[in-house]
Protein backbone atom coordinates (compact mmCIF):
# COMPACT_ATOMS: atom_id res chain seq x y z
CA UNK A 1 0.00 0.00 0.00
CA UNK A 2 1.16 3.66 -0.81
CA UNK A 3 1.03 6.39 1.38
CA UNK A 4 1.40 10.08 0.90
CA UNK A 5 4.34 11.89 0.65
CA UNK A 6 5.90 14.59 3.23
CA UNK A 7 4.51 18.16 4.05
CA UNK A 8 1.26 19.44 5.74
CA UNK A 9 -0.46 16.54 6.80
CA UNK A 10 -4.45 16.34 6.10
CA UNK A 11 -6.44 16.13 9.15
CA UNK A 12 -8.95 13.86 9.41
CA UNK A 13 -11.49 13.70 12.09
CA UNK A 14 -13.72 10.41 12.34
CA UNK A 15 -17.03 10.02 14.36
CA UNK A 16 -18.28 7.04 14.53
CA UNK A 17 -21.95 5.78 15.80
CA UNK A 18 -21.60 4.74 19.92
CA UNK A 19 -21.87 1.22 18.99
CA UNK A 20 -19.03 -1.62 18.77
CA UNK A 21 -19.87 -2.79 15.51
CA UNK A 22 -19.57 1.02 14.11
CA UNK A 23 -16.45 2.14 16.45
CA UNK A 24 -14.04 -0.95 15.43
CA UNK A 25 -14.50 -0.72 11.50
CA UNK A 26 -14.15 3.46 12.27
CA UNK A 27 -11.13 2.51 14.21
CA UNK A 28 -9.62 0.69 11.62
CA UNK A 29 -10.41 2.85 8.94
CA UNK A 30 -8.32 5.55 11.14
CA UNK A 31 -5.39 3.67 11.51
CA UNK A 32 -5.47 2.88 7.74
CA UNK A 33 -5.01 6.85 7.19
CA UNK A 34 -2.78 7.09 9.65
CA UNK A 35 -0.44 4.62 8.21
CA UNK A 36 -1.21 6.42 4.82
CA UNK A 37 0.34 10.17 6.26
CA UNK A 38 -3.00 11.72 7.61
CA UNK A 39 -3.11 13.35 11.04
CA UNK A 40 -6.05 11.68 12.80
CA UNK A 41 -8.93 12.65 15.37
CA UNK A 42 -11.19 10.14 16.63
CA UNK A 43 -13.96 11.38 18.63
CA UNK A 44 -15.86 8.48 20.69
CA UNK A 45 -18.34 9.78 23.16
CA UNK A 46 -17.63 10.63 26.69
CA UNK A 47 -20.19 6.81 27.76
CA UNK A 48 -17.62 4.93 25.21
CA UNK A 49 -14.31 6.74 25.80
CA UNK A 50 -14.57 5.81 29.28
CA UNK A 51 -15.61 2.20 28.49
CA UNK A 52 -12.36 1.65 25.80
CA UNK A 53 -10.04 3.03 29.13
CA UNK A 54 -12.05 0.47 31.09
CA UNK A 55 -11.73 -2.81 28.47
CA UNK A 56 -8.14 -2.00 27.84
CA UNK A 57 -6.50 0.35 30.40
CA UNK A 58 -5.40 3.73 31.12
CA UNK A 59 -2.51 4.38 28.63
CA UNK A 60 -4.19 1.98 25.72
CA UNK A 61 -5.41 5.47 23.95
CA UNK A 62 -2.19 7.65 24.35
CA UNK A 63 1.08 8.06 22.87
CA UNK A 64 0.53 7.65 19.28
CA UNK A 65 2.02 10.41 16.96
CA UNK A 66 -0.39 12.30 15.07
CA UNK A 67 -3.30 10.49 16.27
CA UNK A 68 -5.60 11.79 19.20
CA UNK A 69 -8.61 10.99 20.96
CA UNK A 70 -11.27 13.30 21.78
CA UNK A 71 -14.93 12.80 23.21
CA UNK A 72 -18.01 14.35 22.85
CA UNK A 73 -21.23 13.50 25.08
CA UNK A 74 -23.73 11.70 23.93
CA UNK A 75 -26.95 13.81 25.64
CA UNK A 76 -27.79 10.72 27.46
CA UNK A 77 -27.80 10.52 31.44
CA UNK A 78 -25.54 8.41 32.81
CA UNK A 79 -25.76 4.73 33.02
CA UNK A 80 -23.78 1.41 33.84
CA UNK A 81 -20.94 1.59 32.30
CA UNK A 82 -21.33 -2.17 31.27
CA UNK A 83 -24.42 -1.89 29.66
CA UNK A 84 -25.18 -1.79 26.12
CA UNK A 85 -26.92 1.64 25.39
CA UNK A 86 -30.49 1.52 23.99
CA UNK A 87 -30.38 2.23 20.02
CA UNK A 88 -33.15 4.36 19.44
CA UNK A 89 -32.40 6.58 22.41
CA UNK A 90 -28.83 7.15 21.23
CA UNK A 91 -30.15 7.85 17.77
CA UNK A 92 -32.73 10.52 18.81
CA UNK A 93 -30.22 11.61 21.11
CA UNK A 94 -26.65 12.13 19.06
CA UNK A 95 -28.94 13.96 16.24
CA UNK A 96 -30.60 16.62 18.78
CA UNK A 97 -27.40 17.32 20.84
CA UNK A 98 -24.30 16.43 19.36
CA UNK A 99 -23.53 19.24 16.86
CA UNK A 100 -22.75 22.10 18.98
CA UNK A 101 -20.20 20.12 20.68
CA UNK A 102 -18.36 18.65 17.53
CA UNK A 103 -18.46 22.59 16.40
CA UNK A 104 -17.29 23.32 19.70
CA UNK A 105 -14.48 20.19 19.31
CA UNK A 106 -13.56 21.44 15.35
CA UNK A 107 -13.21 25.25 16.38
CA UNK A 108 -10.33 23.89 19.41
CA UNK A 109 -8.50 21.85 16.89
CA UNK A 110 -8.33 24.79 14.21
CA UNK A 111 -7.58 27.17 16.93
CA UNK A 112 -4.40 24.84 18.48
CA UNK A 113 -3.66 24.54 14.51
CA UNK A 114 -2.50 28.49 14.74
CA UNK A 115 -0.38 27.13 17.45
CA UNK A 116 1.24 24.53 15.93
CA UNK A 117 0.02 21.64 17.49
CA UNK A 118 -1.93 20.06 14.94
CA UNK A 119 -2.62 20.30 11.30
CA UNK A 120 -6.13 21.99 11.08
CA UNK A 121 -9.37 20.03 10.09
CA UNK A 122 -9.17 19.24 6.87
CA UNK A 123 -12.24 16.86 6.38
CA UNK A 124 -14.59 14.45 8.84
CA UNK A 125 -15.45 10.94 7.82
CA UNK A 126 -19.08 10.55 9.61
CA UNK A 127 -20.42 7.31 10.01
CA UNK A 128 -23.71 6.25 7.99
CA UNK A 129 -25.44 5.29 11.15
CA UNK A 130 -24.88 8.95 12.61
CA UNK A 131 -25.03 11.43 10.26
CA UNK A 132 -24.90 14.66 12.01
CA UNK A 133 -21.98 15.75 11.43
CA UNK A 134 -23.07 16.56 7.46
CA UNK A 135 -24.36 19.79 9.12
CA UNK A 136 -20.89 20.69 10.78
CA UNK A 137 -18.92 20.37 7.33
CA UNK A 138 -21.21 22.30 5.67
CA UNK A 139 -20.44 25.21 8.35
CA UNK A 140 -16.84 24.58 8.25
CA UNK A 141 -16.79 24.49 4.63
CA UNK A 142 -14.46 21.09 4.62
CA UNK A 143 -15.65 17.79 2.79
CA UNK A 144 -17.71 15.24 4.86
CA UNK A 145 -16.88 11.44 3.77
CA UNK A 146 -19.68 8.88 5.24
CA UNK A 147 -18.09 5.37 6.32
CA UNK A 148 -21.19 3.33 5.63
CA UNK A 149 -19.69 0.33 8.35
CA UNK A 150 -22.88 -2.51 6.85
CA UNK A 151 -23.50 -3.87 4.12
CA UNK A 152 -24.22 -2.62 0.79
CA UNK A 153 -27.32 -4.47 0.51
CA UNK A 154 -28.61 -3.31 3.88
CA UNK A 155 -27.85 0.48 2.66
CA UNK A 156 -29.89 -0.66 -0.62
CA UNK A 157 -32.56 -1.45 1.35
CA UNK A 158 -32.65 1.11 3.91
CA UNK A 159 -32.50 3.83 0.62
CA UNK A 160 -35.77 2.20 -0.24
CA UNK A 161 -37.98 2.58 2.84
CA UNK A 162 -39.13 5.88 2.12
CA UNK A 163 -40.85 3.93 -1.61
CA UNK A 164 -42.13 1.42 1.11
CA UNK A 165 -44.28 3.75 2.53
CA UNK A 166 -45.30 5.55 -0.68
CA UNK A 167 -46.60 1.92 -1.68
CA UNK A 168 -48.66 1.67 1.31
CA UNK A 169 -46.13 -1.50 2.44
CA UNK A 170 -45.60 0.48 5.71
CA UNK A 171 -46.38 0.90 8.55
CA UNK A 172 -47.79 -2.26 8.78
CA UNK A 173 -51.84 -2.18 9.53
CA UNK A 174 -51.64 -3.87 12.46
CA UNK A 175 -49.87 -6.44 14.99
CA UNK A 176 -50.76 -9.30 12.81
CA UNK A 177 -48.81 -8.65 10.26
CA UNK A 178 -45.99 -9.87 11.88
CA UNK A 179 -47.49 -13.43 12.37
CA UNK A 180 -50.13 -13.46 9.44
CA UNK A 181 -47.31 -14.16 6.25
CA UNK A 182 -47.79 -10.80 5.16
CA UNK A 183 -43.84 -10.19 5.82
CA UNK A 184 -43.16 -13.05 3.46
CA UNK A 185 -44.28 -10.67 0.54
CA UNK A 186 -42.29 -10.90 -2.00
CA UNK A 187 -40.25 -7.01 -3.19
CA UNK A 188 -39.50 -7.18 -6.64
CA UNK A 189 -38.10 -3.59 -7.57
CA UNK A 190 -35.15 -3.03 -4.84
CA UNK A 191 -32.35 -2.33 -8.09
CA UNK A 192 -30.15 -4.79 -7.47
CA UNK A 193 -31.95 -7.35 -5.29
CA UNK A 194 -33.69 -10.47 -6.14
CA UNK A 195 -36.68 -12.15 -4.34
CA UNK A 196 -36.26 -9.78 -1.38
CA UNK A 197 -39.24 -10.45 1.16
CA UNK A 198 -40.46 -7.37 3.39
CA UNK A 199 -39.32 -9.76 6.41
CA UNK A 200 -35.53 -9.34 5.06
CA UNK A 201 -35.44 -5.92 5.20
CA UNK A 202 -33.86 -3.77 8.27
CA UNK A 203 -36.26 -4.89 11.52
CA UNK A 204 -37.48 -1.14 11.80
CA UNK A 205 -40.19 -1.49 9.23
CA UNK A 206 -41.99 -4.01 11.62
CA UNK A 207 -43.38 -1.16 12.88
CA UNK A 208 -47.57 -0.25 13.42
CA UNK A 209 -46.46 3.53 13.89
CA UNK A 210 -46.41 5.90 11.38
CA UNK A 211 -44.39 8.54 13.42
CA UNK A 212 -42.04 5.73 14.12
CA UNK A 213 -38.81 7.27 15.60
CA UNK A 214 -36.23 4.77 13.50
CA UNK A 215 -37.92 4.62 10.48
CA UNK A 216 -37.86 8.66 10.87
CA UNK A 217 -34.03 8.31 11.82
CA UNK A 218 -33.17 6.03 8.89
CA UNK A 219 -34.79 7.95 5.89
CA UNK A 220 -33.26 11.83 7.97
CA UNK A 221 -29.79 9.21 7.36
CA UNK A 222 -30.18 8.23 3.71
CA UNK A 223 -31.03 11.74 3.06
CA UNK A 224 -27.52 13.32 4.45
CA UNK A 225 -25.87 10.30 2.93
CA UNK A 226 -26.87 11.53 -0.42
CA UNK A 227 -25.04 14.56 0.58
CA UNK A 228 -21.46 13.33 0.92
CA UNK A 229 -18.53 13.77 -1.16
CA UNK A 230 -17.89 10.02 -0.85
CA UNK A 231 -19.10 6.95 0.55
CA UNK A 232 -16.84 4.27 2.03
CA UNK A 233 -18.59 0.66 2.24
CA UNK A 234 -16.56 -2.19 4.21
CA UNK A 235 -17.35 -4.96 1.78
CA UNK A 236 -15.65 -6.39 -1.56
CA UNK A 237 -17.06 -5.85 -4.63
CA UNK A 238 -17.51 -9.46 -5.77
CA UNK A 239 -19.59 -10.26 -3.25
CA UNK A 240 -22.18 -7.11 -3.43
CA UNK A 241 -21.73 -6.93 -7.19
CA UNK A 242 -25.06 -6.17 -8.01
CA UNK A 243 -26.02 -4.43 -5.60
CA UNK A 244 -22.87 -1.79 -5.30
CA UNK A 245 -23.56 -1.02 -9.53
CA UNK A 246 -27.45 -0.14 -8.80
CA UNK A 247 -26.38 2.09 -5.43
CA UNK A 248 -24.04 4.03 -7.84
CA UNK A 249 -26.62 5.10 -9.55
CA UNK A 250 -28.17 6.44 -6.92
CA UNK A 251 -25.47 7.95 -3.61
CA UNK A 252 -22.49 9.70 -4.81
CA UNK A 253 -19.01 7.74 -5.55
CA UNK A 254 -18.58 4.57 -3.62
CA UNK A 255 -15.27 2.97 -2.34
CA UNK A 256 -15.24 -0.14 -1.20
CA UNK A 257 -12.51 -1.17 0.58
CA UNK A 258 -13.28 -4.44 2.80
CA UNK A 259 -12.94 -6.83 4.30
CA UNK A 260 -11.11 -4.22 6.45
CA UNK A 261 -10.13 -6.20 8.94
CA UNK A 262 -7.72 -7.74 6.35
CA UNK A 263 -6.86 -4.94 5.05
CA UNK A 264 -5.66 -3.48 8.46
CA UNK A 265 -3.79 -6.35 8.96
CA UNK A 266 -1.23 -4.96 5.97
CA UNK A 267 -0.72 -2.16 7.69
CA UNK A 268 3.54 -2.96 8.71
CA UNK A 269 3.44 -0.84 12.07
CA UNK A 270 2.39 -4.11 14.32
CA UNK A 271 2.05 -1.44 17.51
CA UNK A 272 -0.46 0.43 15.38
CA UNK A 273 -2.07 -2.49 13.95
CA UNK A 274 -2.71 -4.27 17.63
CA UNK A 275 -4.41 -1.31 19.32
CA UNK A 276 -7.61 -2.08 19.52
CA UNK A 277 -11.27 -1.11 20.47
CA UNK A 278 -13.10 -3.43 22.09
CA UNK A 279 -15.82 -1.93 24.52
CA UNK A 280 -15.76 -5.12 26.54
CA UNK A 281 -12.26 -6.75 28.54
CA UNK A 282 -11.30 -9.45 26.17
CA UNK A 283 -10.92 -12.89 27.37
CA UNK A 284 -8.26 -14.48 25.43
CA UNK A 285 -7.80 -17.84 27.17
CA UNK A 286 -10.31 -19.16 25.08
CA UNK A 287 -7.67 -19.19 22.29
CA UNK A 288 -5.44 -22.12 24.40
CA UNK A 289 -8.68 -23.59 24.77
CA UNK A 290 -8.99 -23.49 21.24
CA UNK A 291 -5.67 -24.78 20.76
CA UNK A 292 -6.66 -27.86 22.38
CA UNK A 293 -9.27 -28.92 19.88
CA UNK A 294 -9.15 -30.77 16.69
CA UNK A 295 -9.30 -28.46 13.25
CA UNK A 296 -12.60 -27.24 12.60
CA UNK A 297 -14.30 -28.83 14.90
CA UNK A 298 -15.68 -26.28 17.34
CA UNK A 299 -19.07 -24.39 16.76
CA UNK A 300 -18.27 -20.47 17.92
CA UNK A 301 -21.53 -18.80 19.03
CA UNK A 302 -21.33 -14.94 19.76
CA UNK A 303 -24.45 -12.77 19.27
CA UNK A 304 -22.42 -9.39 19.47
CA UNK A 305 -22.57 -6.22 21.18
CA UNK A 306 -26.11 -5.28 21.19
CA UNK A 307 -28.31 -8.56 20.72
CA UNK A 308 -30.76 -9.62 23.85
CA UNK A 309 -32.85 -12.59 23.87
CA UNK A 310 -35.83 -13.68 26.43
CA UNK A 311 -34.74 -16.57 29.08
CA UNK A 312 -36.47 -18.98 27.08
CA UNK A 313 -34.53 -18.11 24.04
CA UNK A 314 -31.17 -18.49 26.03
CA UNK A 315 -32.20 -21.88 27.22
CA UNK A 316 -33.21 -23.04 23.81
CA UNK A 317 -29.65 -21.97 22.63
CA UNK A 318 -27.96 -23.87 25.20
CA UNK A 319 -29.41 -27.04 25.10
CA UNK A 320 -29.76 -27.11 20.99
CA UNK A 321 -25.44 -26.57 21.79
CA UNK A 322 -25.74 -29.71 24.68
CA UNK A 323 -27.48 -32.27 22.51
CA UNK A 324 -25.70 -31.56 19.31
CA UNK A 325 -22.65 -32.90 21.39
CA UNK A 326 -20.46 -30.51 19.74
CA UNK A 327 -17.69 -28.89 21.16
CA UNK A 328 -18.60 -25.07 21.17
CA UNK A 329 -17.50 -21.63 22.79
CA UNK A 330 -20.26 -19.48 23.16
CA UNK A 331 -20.27 -15.46 24.17
CA UNK A 332 -22.38 -14.45 26.72
CA UNK A 333 -22.35 -11.07 27.34
CA UNK A 334 -23.56 -10.41 30.83
CA UNK A 335 -26.13 -8.10 29.62
CA UNK A 336 -27.22 -10.58 26.14
CA UNK A 337 -30.11 -11.89 28.57
CA UNK A 338 -33.19 -9.60 29.31
CA UNK A 339 -33.88 -9.46 32.87
CA UNK A 340 -30.37 -10.05 33.62
CA UNK A 341 -28.36 -13.12 33.77
CA UNK A 342 -29.89 -16.90 33.87
CA UNK A 343 -27.86 -19.39 35.84
CA UNK A 344 -26.81 -22.54 33.31
CA UNK A 345 -28.08 -25.47 35.24
CA UNK A 346 -25.36 -28.04 37.08
CA UNK A 347 -27.02 -30.75 34.29
CA UNK A 348 -25.96 -28.79 31.21
CA UNK A 349 -22.77 -27.92 32.80
CA UNK A 350 -22.05 -31.75 33.75
CA UNK A 351 -23.20 -32.75 30.12
CA UNK A 352 -20.96 -30.14 28.13
CA UNK A 353 -18.14 -29.44 30.55
CA UNK A 354 -15.41 -31.60 28.77
CA UNK A 355 -16.45 -30.00 25.09
CA UNK A 356 -17.96 -26.31 25.93
CA UNK A 357 -16.38 -23.00 26.86
CA UNK A 358 -18.25 -20.00 27.92
CA UNK A 359 -16.64 -16.05 28.02
CA UNK A 360 -18.00 -13.07 28.00
CA UNK A 361 -16.27 -11.45 24.99
CA UNK A 362 -13.22 -12.36 23.52
CA UNK A 363 -11.10 -11.28 20.37
CA UNK A 364 -13.38 -12.40 17.99
CA UNK A 365 -11.24 -11.94 14.83
CA UNK A 366 -8.48 -14.66 16.07
CA UNK A 367 -10.96 -16.67 17.16
CA UNK A 368 -12.44 -16.66 13.55
CA UNK A 369 -9.19 -17.31 12.25
CA UNK A 370 -8.07 -19.89 14.76
CA UNK A 371 -8.19 -23.34 12.81
CA UNK A 372 -10.29 -25.25 15.37
CA UNK A 373 -13.18 -23.29 14.79
CA UNK A 374 -15.88 -24.90 12.01
CA UNK A 375 -18.66 -22.82 11.90
CA UNK A 376 -20.31 -19.71 13.32
CA UNK A 377 -23.78 -19.51 15.16
CA UNK A 378 -24.36 -15.50 14.64
CA UNK A 379 -26.74 -12.65 14.69
CA UNK A 380 -25.58 -11.59 11.73
CA UNK A 381 -23.84 -8.18 12.22
CA UNK A 382 -22.22 -7.12 9.34
CA UNK A 383 -18.75 -7.26 10.95
CA UNK A 384 -19.44 -10.65 12.17
CA UNK A 385 -20.36 -12.13 8.35
CA UNK A 386 -16.95 -9.94 6.85
CA UNK A 387 -14.87 -11.75 9.50
CA UNK A 388 -16.41 -15.43 8.89
CA UNK A 389 -16.20 -14.72 5.53
CA UNK A 390 -12.82 -14.42 5.19
CA UNK A 391 -11.85 -16.77 7.25
CA UNK A 392 -14.11 -19.30 5.65
CA UNK A 393 -16.60 -20.30 7.97
CA UNK A 394 -19.94 -21.47 6.95
CA UNK A 395 -22.89 -20.06 9.94
CA UNK A 396 -26.08 -20.49 11.33
CA UNK A 397 -27.80 -17.06 11.32
CA UNK A 398 -30.28 -15.73 13.65
CA UNK A 399 -30.80 -12.10 12.72
CA UNK A 400 -31.84 -9.72 15.60
CA UNK A 401 -32.42 -6.51 14.45
CA UNK A 402 -31.48 -3.05 11.76
CA UNK A 403 -29.87 -4.57 8.72
CA UNK A 404 -29.04 -8.16 9.84
CA UNK A 405 -32.10 -9.60 8.43
CA UNK A 406 -30.52 -8.77 4.97
CA UNK A 407 -27.60 -9.89 5.51
CA UNK A 408 -28.82 -13.04 6.53
CA UNK A 409 -31.04 -13.35 3.38
CA UNK A 410 -28.12 -12.74 1.50
CA UNK A 411 -25.70 -15.36 3.37
CA UNK A 412 -28.30 -17.99 3.18
CA UNK A 413 -29.98 -16.92 -0.27
CA UNK A 414 -27.45 -15.61 -2.27
CA UNK A 415 -24.23 -16.49 -1.10
CA UNK A 416 -25.35 -20.23 0.11
CA UNK A 417 -22.92 -20.11 3.33
CA UNK A 418 -25.68 -19.99 6.27
CA UNK A 419 -28.70 -21.13 7.50
CA UNK A 420 -31.32 -19.45 8.97
CA UNK A 421 -32.90 -20.37 12.72
CA UNK A 422 -36.32 -19.51 13.69
CA UNK A 423 -36.81 -16.31 15.54
CA UNK A 424 -38.64 -18.28 17.80
CA UNK A 425 -35.72 -20.26 18.35
CA UNK A 426 -36.37 -24.05 19.62
CA UNK A 427 -33.71 -26.46 20.65
CA UNK A 428 -34.42 -29.27 18.66
CA UNK A 429 -33.86 -26.76 15.67
CA UNK A 430 -30.66 -25.47 17.29
CA UNK A 431 -29.43 -29.24 17.61
CA UNK A 432 -30.34 -30.36 14.20
CA UNK A 433 -28.84 -27.31 12.29
CA UNK A 434 -25.66 -27.37 14.37
CA UNK A 435 -25.30 -30.82 13.44
CA UNK A 436 -25.45 -30.25 9.67
CA UNK A 437 -22.98 -27.11 10.27
CA UNK A 438 -20.63 -29.38 11.36
CA UNK A 439 -21.19 -32.78 9.64
CA UNK A 440 -23.96 -32.55 7.08
CA UNK A 441 -24.15 -32.04 3.51
CA UNK A 442 -25.42 -28.77 3.75
CA UNK A 443 -22.51 -28.18 5.68
CA UNK A 444 -20.47 -29.64 3.51
CA UNK A 445 -21.56 -27.56 0.72
CA UNK A 446 -21.96 -24.04 2.77
CA UNK A 447 -17.52 -25.26 3.24
CA UNK A 448 -17.19 -25.40 -0.07
CA UNK A 449 -18.60 -21.93 -1.08
CA UNK A 450 -17.98 -20.09 1.67
CA UNK A 451 -13.99 -21.07 0.47
CA UNK A 452 -14.49 -19.62 -2.43
CA UNK A 453 -15.41 -16.20 -1.00
CA UNK A 454 -12.75 -16.43 1.29
CA UNK A 455 -10.34 -16.35 -1.99
CA UNK A 456 -12.35 -13.94 -3.06
CA UNK A 457 -11.91 -11.87 -0.41
CA UNK A 458 -8.25 -12.61 0.32
CA UNK A 459 -8.08 -11.46 -3.96
CA UNK A 460 -9.61 -7.55 -3.29
CA UNK A 461 -7.46 -6.87 -0.23
CA UNK A 462 -3.95 -7.67 -2.20
CA UNK A 463 -2.04 -5.40 -3.41
CA UNK A 464 -3.79 -5.34 -7.10
CA UNK A 465 -7.32 -6.11 -5.76
CA UNK A 466 -9.96 -3.53 -6.13
CA UNK A 467 -10.92 -2.78 -2.13
CA UNK A 468 -6.73 -2.24 -1.91
CA UNK A 469 -6.69 -0.19 -4.93
CA UNK A 470 -10.38 1.53 -3.78
CA UNK A 471 -8.53 2.90 -0.51
CA UNK A 472 -5.82 4.99 -2.75
CA UNK A 473 -8.23 6.27 -5.19
CA UNK A 474 -10.13 7.18 -1.84
CA UNK A 475 -7.32 8.78 -0.48
CA UNK A 476 -6.46 10.68 -4.18
CA UNK A 477 -9.13 11.49 -5.63
CA UNK A 478 -11.37 12.54 -2.35
CA UNK A 479 -9.46 13.08 0.80
CA UNK A 480 -6.23 15.28 -0.79
CA UNK A 481 -8.46 16.61 -3.75
N1 LIG B 1 -16.61 -8.69 18.78
C1 LIG B 1 -15.51 -9.12 19.47
N2 LIG B 1 -15.69 -9.98 20.51
C2 LIG B 1 -16.91 -10.47 20.88
C3 LIG B 1 -18.03 -10.02 20.14
C4 LIG B 1 -17.85 -9.15 19.09
O1 LIG B 1 -14.37 -8.73 19.18
O2 LIG B 1 -16.98 -11.27 21.81
C5 LIG B 1 -16.44 -7.73 17.66
C6 LIG B 1 -16.62 -8.41 16.32
O3 LIG B 1 -15.37 -8.89 15.85
C7 LIG B 1 -17.18 -7.29 15.46
C8 LIG B 1 -17.96 -6.42 16.45
O4 LIG B 1 -17.46 -6.75 17.74
O5 LIG B 1 -16.11 -6.56 14.88
C9 LIG B 1 -19.44 -6.68 16.40
O6 LIG B 1 -19.97 -6.12 15.25
P1 LIG B 1 -21.15 -6.78 14.43
O7 LIG B 1 -21.41 -5.89 13.26
O8 LIG B 1 -20.84 -8.18 14.11
O9 LIG B 1 -22.38 -6.82 15.43
P2 LIG B 1 -23.05 -5.73 16.41
O10 LIG B 1 -22.30 -5.80 17.68
O11 LIG B 1 -22.94 -4.39 15.74
O12 LIG B 1 -24.44 -6.21 16.54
Amino acid sequence: MASISEGVKPHALLIPYPAQGHVNPMFKLAKLLHFKGFHITFVNTVFNHKRLIKSRGLNALDGLPDFQFKTIPDGLPPTDLDATQDTPSLCDSTRKNCLVPLLNLTAKLNHSASSGLNPPVSCIVADGGMTFPVKATEELGIPILIFWTASACGLMCYAHIRSLIDRGLIPLKDESCLTNGYLDNEVDWIPGIRNIRLRDFPSFIRTTDPNDIMIDYAIGEVDNILKASAIIINTFDELEDDVLNALASIFPPIYTIGPLHLLDNQIPDKNLVSIGSNLWKEDTNCLQWLDSKEPRSVVYVNYGSITVMTPDQFLEFAWGLANSKKPFLWIIRPDLVNGGSVILSSEFVNETKDRGLIASWCPQVQVLSHQSIGGFLTHCGWNSVMESVSWGIPMICWPFFAEQQTNCRFVCTEWGIGMEIDTNVKRDEVEKLVNELMEGEKGKEMNQKVMKWKKKAEEAIAPNGLSCMNLDKLVNEVFLK
